[in-house]
């Protein structure tokens, strides 16, 4: 099944590729974040590295870490309309069960009231406009305009918008299969890669293949930081905390699978992902 999360994404998806700012972000864009969307040979450039920055100086959040609120009844607790985008999970009712790591509840956790939770709200406590929170909720509680109360004990997941647009773009960007890897990443060269070779192309090479995805032009010095000799050929690296084989152009000394090192990236290096599709070898040296 679809879920909601993964169509909205679809959506900011569609928005991006005409080059515009995604729908699910704009409002984000004013009032908290710049996102640098720009375009790069034909092709959309996310700088999600630098949203991050950005996020983390211009935001002016107290806090960045999402946080678990325990409220009392004597809390005054508001509805707000809010177009956060939704998290890459899918759904605020995963994202209070992950952040809280409780169930969710049978009941709606408006004051005395015993409906079915079938909803989230959207919320802030006592007139904290900074902090955006979810509680567990019925239907009709979902729409009340009026300040409310809740149960004791009510557990309220504050919304880390920080990580949820990172996230968002990540995924976006993730979805191209390239990445715009930011000077000094680090990439690993795997090994029994000589048997990757690119499906359905004769006399394909991952230079080619490279070439084709990046949308670039193939780079004249290898990508590893401070190395002067020609980028040769495509080689295939890992990466830490990417899941994933890519293509890093390299000159024929770095790449090598012997070399079990971990490199640094020259600035402006770009790694495209093989993906089971792109070639005719096995899983694990080939792709993941
Ligand atoms: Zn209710
Ligand atoms: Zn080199």
């Amino acid at each position: 099944m679809k879920q909601q999360g993964q169509e909205q994404y679809d959506a900011t998806l569609a928005v991006n590729e005409r080059g515009k700012i995604p729908d699910t972000l704009r409002h984000l864009n004013y009032k908290y974040l710049t996102i640098a969307i720009f375009k790069h040979n034909r092709s959309l450039t996310y700088t999600f590295v630098g949203v991050c920055a950005i996020i983390k100086n211009i935001f002016h959040f107290k806090s960045i870490r999402m946080s678990l609120r325990k409220l009392r009844n004597t809390d005054r607790i508001q509805n707000i309309q809010s177009n956060t985008p939704k998290p890459v999970i899918g759904s605020w009712k995963k994202y209070w069960c992950d952040q809280s790591g409780e169930l969710w509840p049978e009941t709606c956790r408006f004051r005395g009231c015993g409906d079915n939770a079938d909803g989230s709200a959207h919320v802030i406590v006592n007139y904290d406009e900074d902090f955006e929170y979810i509680i567990p909720i019925c239907d009709d509680h979902r729409e009340i305009s009026e300040i409310f109360s809740v149960n004791s004990g009510t557990l309220a997941v504050r919304i880390d918008k920080e990580e949820i647009i990172t996230e968002l773009v990540e995924n976006l960007v993730e979805k191209y299969g390239k990445l715009h890897l930011k000077g000094g990443m680090r990439v690993q060269n795997i090994q029994g890669t000589n048997v990757c070779h690119p499906r359905g192309r004769k006399r394909g090479t991952w230079k080619k293949f490279w070439l084709r995805h990046s949308d670039s032009e193939w780079p004249s010095l290898c990508r590893v930081r401070h190395c002067m000799e020609q980028a040769e050929g495509g080689a295939h690296v890992r990466m830490k905390k990417k899941c994933g084989v890519f293509i890093v152009p390299m000159c024929g000394k770095h790449n090598n699978a012997q070399n079990q090192d971990w490199y640094s990236v020259e600035e402006h290096t770009i790694a495209v992902r093989v993906d089971e599709e792109d070639t005719s070898g096995p899983v694990g040296p080939c792709y993941l």
